[in-house]
């Protein structure tokens, strides 16, 4: 029997962790009871730098009851990086990891099944919903043509897939090997390989607390992720900068058309409206350069993902 590690990350969720714990202290017992987990498995929060008292919350659930872990950061580090924290924590006690939000939006009781695909071989299970009735349509919309645009960015994400997924020891172990700096969790967790399936659920409503993606988070996340994972936009500019090369030589031959049949008046309107097209262009250009540029002195840097600060484990 193998040994599952929950790891949820957390983020201001005082209102949630109480009804959280619950809930998926009675799946996991479940899960022991039923013979698919060793009854050393465990549940994992990790503390993203809260400003309230989740991480206090944490430190009573694990006095209370040592299948309740805590791993705190030094400070916000965002859902990402906290859960990648958890992740490469925890991978060396445990045979596999399901990540969940603290919110219970996914339904828990899909981890049955990820489980036997688990147990049938697969290294990564991913979580995709089915069912989105409880998002706003804003949020379904935004969050569908998110993922059409990152497919034709040219990055294999799973659609409607979130960061509920099972990964056995060998994907973690896999990810580790993941150096870069800008980690899209979504993005890279295909790139690993080995046989993955999905299990399909529908989404629920957040039962309490407020969402911690408004809609800058949103955007920036978005961004984040094609950045991270592919050149195509500076492909596009390459493609739009050639374009415009070709059209200024029709205007080049067209002009000296004009100007040998003594036609130049041409007015003021084609030049200004170039200027600024031109010059327009020119700064989009050199911003999505910046743009990976930047990420490349990050990169450099190498900085850490995340610092932690405390972890309460098994002695
Ligand atoms: N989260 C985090 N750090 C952050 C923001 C969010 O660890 O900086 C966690 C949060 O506590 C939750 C999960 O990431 O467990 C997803 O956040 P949320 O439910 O607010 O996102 P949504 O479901 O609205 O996309
Ligand atoms: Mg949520």
């Amino acid at each position: 029997m193998d040994t599952l590690y929950i790891v949820v990350p957390c983020y201001n969720e005082e209102e949630v962790l109480a009804e959280t714990s619950k809930q998926l202290l009675a799946k996991i017992t479940e899960l022991m009871n039923s013979g698919k987990i060793s009854e050393k498995s465990r549940i994992v929060f990790v503390n993203d730098g809260s400003k309230d008292s989740t991480w206090e919350i944490i430190e009573s659930l694990h006095n209370e009851n040592h299948i309740f872990q805590g791993i705190s950061l030094t400070r916000n580090k965002g859902h990402q990086n906290a859960l990648l924290a958890g992740l490469m924590t925890v991978k060396d006690h445990c045979d596999m990891t399901i990540s969940l939000d603290a919110d219970l939006q996914d339904d828990i009781d899909a981890m049955d099944k990820m489980i036997d695909k688990y147990y049938n071989g697969c290294e990564i299970v991913y979580g995709v919903r089915n069912a989105r009735n409880s998002d706003t349509v804003f949020k379904r919309k935004t969050a569908g043509s998110y993922y059409k645009i990152m497919k034709f960015m040219g990055a294999d994400i799973v659609s409607e897939s979130a960061d509920y997924r099972l990964m056995s020891k060998k994907a973690l172990e896999g990810l580790a090997e993941f150096k870069e700096v800008n980690l899209f969790l979504r993005g890279v967790v295909p790139m690993i390989g080995y046989k993955s399936d999905v299990v399909y659920y529908a989404r629920k409503e957040r039962f309490a607390g407020k969402s911690k993606y408004p809609l800058k988070k949103m955007l920036s996340f978005a961004w984040e992720g094609i950045t991270s994972l592919s050149v195509k936009p500076i492909q596009i500019i390459t493609i739009l900068g050639g374009a415009i090369f070709l059209i200024s030589i029709i205007m080049l031959i067209y002009s000296v058309i004009r100007h040998i049949i003594g036609a130049t008046s041409i007015g003021w309107t084609s030049l200004i409206v170039s200027i600024w097209a031109i010059g327009g262009l020119q700064l989009l250009a050199i911003g999505v350069i910046g743009e990976y540029i930047g990420k490349v002195y990050l990169e450099t840097k190498s900085r850490p993902k995340y610092i932690i600060e405390k972890y309460l484990g098994d002695e």
